[in-house]
């Protein structure tokens, strides 16, 4: 029964998004049980699709997840960028085994689906935190949700998205307007759409739209204009990077706690999970710079203006030299996560 209850956990997660869900499958496998709370009644599967590219799909491999979508979903093999106002258009392929657009509530399924029915509990929404002090070093997080209930936890990871109550609690900035905001959609067609496996897309000054095919009868489609994961590290969606880095936070700090884990035979060391915690941060400190880089840099070029030298820097540097560059950072292995014995899991 919810509201006014006190609770232990050893692991607490706010947020049951795609960092979330895939962080409490790494620790599960790692042999680690973690409770995720959850504002809303259900899985939230905003935004309708995702397109998930080559490091993605591997952090779904160390996950234990990627076979449960890759037969529905087929990889998209070619990319079409059509400059609206001169009707230019670049092709190009993806090399190795490139992107694949999936439901979200099809990826949220089947993270959640790998994790015991009591893990998630929803209709829990985080309000505040405190701090609690144990001796030795050691401390508690005590969280407190808004239907009165309290959660005393060892460990607790903000996994609670663009407006996150953890990352405040940290002392987390808040994240910058970037100007830029999107609408996205599904577009269904029961004869079929006819499209190949492949992505359009349409820029011009200040807006840029796409389409991408889902299956036969689905297309995802996006508009961004000049107007608006993300409790770490919040980044434009430009690279189509946020839950794909998201799921390679999932694995990086599985590792590091599975390996404390392995090292101390338990959980709880305080000195090594703090240790566990610093090496994780450090392993995705300059991984997420780049990607949140990359993503602005990006957004910025394919919807610059229309001076010359903004159509010189995108159609004859970006595109030729940076574009490149910028793309190789979806071809990245984030590792996998380390064996546990069997016995600890649930
Ligand atoms: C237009 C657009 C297109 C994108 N396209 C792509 C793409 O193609 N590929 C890609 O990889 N990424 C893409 N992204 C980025 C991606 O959607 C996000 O990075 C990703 O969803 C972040 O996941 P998350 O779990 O960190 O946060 P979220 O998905 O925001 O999940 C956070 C969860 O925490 C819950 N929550 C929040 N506050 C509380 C609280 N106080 N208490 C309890 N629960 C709480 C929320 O209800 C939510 O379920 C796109 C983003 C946008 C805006």
């Amino acid at each position: 029964m919810k509201g006014e209850m006190e609770m232990t956990e050893d692991v607490v997660i706010v947020g049951a998004g795609i960092a979330g869900l895939a962080t409490a499958v790494a620790l599960k496998r790692v042999g680690v049980r973690a409770l995720v709370l959850e504002r809303s009644q259900g899985l939230r599967s905003t935004g309708a699709a995702i397109t998930l590219q080559p490091n993605a799909w591997l952090a779904l491999d160390a996950l234990g997840v990627s076979h449960k979508l890759t037969p529905i979903y087929a990889p998209l093999f070619k990319r079409y960028v059509t400059n609206v106002s001169t009707g230019d258009v670049q092709q190009s392929l993806f090399t190795g085994k490139g992107p694949r657009t999936v439901h979200r509530k099809a990826l949220l399924e089947a993270l959640a689906d790998e994790l015991p029915t009591d893990s998630i509990r929803f209709s829990s929404k985080l309000a505040a935190i405190e701090s609690q002090e144990q001796g030795g070093g050691a401390s508690t997080a005590v969280v407190h949700l808004e239907d009165g209930t309290v959660i005393k936890s060892k460990v607790l990871i903000g996994c609670d998205g663009l407006h996150s109550v953890v990352a405040r609690w940290l002392g987390l900035a808040e994240p910058v307007y970037s100007g830029r905001s999107a609408v996205r959609g599904l577009a269904r067609f029961p004869q079929g759409h006819g499209f190949k496996q492949e992505v359009q897309r349409f820029e011009d000054v200040g807006k840029r739209a796409a389409f991408v095919p889902l299956n036969e009868r689905e297309l995802y489609w996006f508009f961004v204009c000049e107007v608006a994961g993300d409790a770490m590290h919040p980044m434009t969606p430009d690279l189509g990077q946020g839950g794909g880095s998201s799921l390679e936070d999932a694995v990086v700090l599985g590792r590091h706690i599975g390996n404390s884990v392995i090292r101390n035979g338990a959980l709880m060391v305080p000195g090594d999970m703090a240790k566990a915690i610093d090496d994780y941060v450090k392993e995705r400190r300059w991984r997420a710079a780049w990607l949140v880089t990359g993503s602005y840099i990006s957004g910025w070029k394919q919807q610059g203006g229309a001076k010359w030298w903004m159509m010189f820097l995108r159609d004859g540097v970006f595109y030729k030299y940076v574009f490149g560059w910028i793309a190789g950072l979806v071809d990245y292995n984030c590792g996998n996560l380390p064996a546990v014995s069997s016995g600890k899991e649930d």
